[in-house]
């Protein structure tokens, strides 16, 4: 990520007040179990501040009506209200222009999109997708199905035990018949913040794309897409504070442009004969049929929140927490931390010996911490790692040190239960 190397002056100091933003998550001040909520599966979906809670609920108590269509007074402010999020995130992500923007409803369909509406009429046998042992399914499983209709072959480059991409495999995997490069940008499963801008450089020496799946880095540092120089990024708006069935395709202009629509529909037309159609101008080639109008100002309000608190300062603040866990869970007999790459962002994935992941989670839920516990949607990199599953701790702007003690406390909790 491209983490700015200080804080600006007025973040410096004492602005990170976690208290006060955590009294901004009315979800955190309830007990689980008898004891204050600790939420550290933020990985599989951050919380909600009030003000994006608010915001969906005054688009739908006084401006509810369809976008783009409508004369009347309730759907011009339900566009400008969808619209103007599409500027909120244009400027989040320093892209160029809003027609870059598109509303999608997830990391997921994002990565569905690229694959079907760029590369599938592109690929051909011979042709190469490489991605990496680390993705999400959702960055794989696109990528072979398109693989599976054009006849282009699907390359894995490898990590080291650490947890970091195996740079000098990867670039020797990069040919003139690579024509997609598709990498997280950080690691769900072990934190790794990937070398994204030199990912993106090696592919275009070769001639292919890049796509930045973003899913686990927008809510984290600053993404700035043109400095990254990335094809592609996606997000998932859930993730980042926002509504879920809400997420952002990134594309430059001149790849979206020679794409062709993902889904066919309202709004994503230009004309409509029964010989023939013409497509709308981007972004809303892409977004077919009514789209989730208050996810996006659910997501407006979401960036709103993450900006003026300042994303280098969120990344600080989590870097901080992250080193402290990691001490911590150090500390513990017969815990393995599962990614130590020394780029990395707030995920502490891990195994306690003897103990299935599952009961590790049951049991420190019994302290009030959830954390996840599984295969994170990576099945290829347990194997890589020759474990079934893991937990998962991961951080959000809203988490203290206080936080991970009761993760640890819950920790022993398990070792008592398993040690008897
Ligand atoms: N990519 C990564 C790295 C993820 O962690 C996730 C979700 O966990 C996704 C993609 C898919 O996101 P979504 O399910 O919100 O579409």
């Amino acid at each position: 990520m491209t983490h700015a190397q200080g804080l600006s002056p007025q973040l410096a100091g004492n602005m990170f007040d976690v208290e006060r933003i955590r009294a901004e998550f009315p979800i955190l001040a309830q007990t689980v179990n008898g004891r204050p909520l600790v939420y550290l599966d933020n990985g599989a979906t951050s919380q909600k501040p009030r003000r994006v809670i608010e915001a969906i609920r005054r688009y739908y108590e006084s401006d509810n009506a369809n976008v783009h269509r409508g004369l009347h007074a309730l759907s011009e402010r339900a566009t400008n209200a969808y619209e103007g999020a599409r500027d909120t995130v244009r400027t989040f992500l320093n892209a160029a222009d809003r027609r870059e923007i598109v509303f999608v409803r997830g990391a997921t369909e994002g990565l569905n999109l690229i694959a079907q509406s760029w590369a599938r009429p592109r690929l051909q046998p011979g042709d190469e997708v490489l991605i990496t042992t680390m993705e999400h399914h959702s960055n794989i499983v696109p990528w072979q199905l398109v693989c599976r209709q054009t006849g282009a072959q699907l390359r894995v480059a490898p990590i080291h035990d650490s947890g970091e991409l195996d740079m000098e495999a990867f670039a020797n995997l990069v040919s003139e018949r690579t024509r997609v490069v598709a990498v997280a940008h950080v690691s769900n499963a072990l934190g790794t913040i990937n070398p994204a801008r030199q990912i993106v450089e090696t592919a275009h020496i070769a001639g292919a794309i890049a796509v930045l799946d973003g899913a686990q880095a927008a809510a984290h540092g600053p993404v700035d897409v043109r400095a990254l120089g990335c094809d592609f990024y996606v997000l998932s708006s859930h993730k980042c504070y926002g509504p879920t069935g809400m997420g952002v395709l990134y594309g430059r202009a001149e790849l979206l442009e020679a794409a062709e629509p993902y889904q066919g529909g309202g709004d994503m037309i230009r004309t409509v004969s029964f010989e023939e159609s013409t497509w709308n101008e981007l972004p809303y080639k892409f977004e077919a049929g009514t789209p989730n109008i208050a996810g996006a100002i659910g997501l407006g309000a979401a960036v709103e929140f993450m900006t003026e608190l300042g994303m280098d300062a969120i990344a600080a603040h989590e870097r901080e927490v992250l080193e402290y866990a990691t001490e911590r869970l150090d500390e513990l007999d017969g815990i393995r931390i599962i990614g130590t790459a020394p780029e990395k962002a707030g995920i502490l994935s891990f195994v306690v010996e003897g103990v299935h992941p599952h009961d590790v989670g049951t049991i420190v839920d019994q302290h009030g911490v959830a954390i996840r516990a599984g295969h994170h949607c990576a099945m290829p990199l347990m194997r890589r790692y020759r474990v079934p599953a893991t937990s998962r701790a991961s951080l959000a702007l809203y988490n203290t040190r206080a936080d991970v003690d009761a993760l640890v406390e819950g920790l022993h909790g398990v070792k008592e239960i398993f040690d008897r």
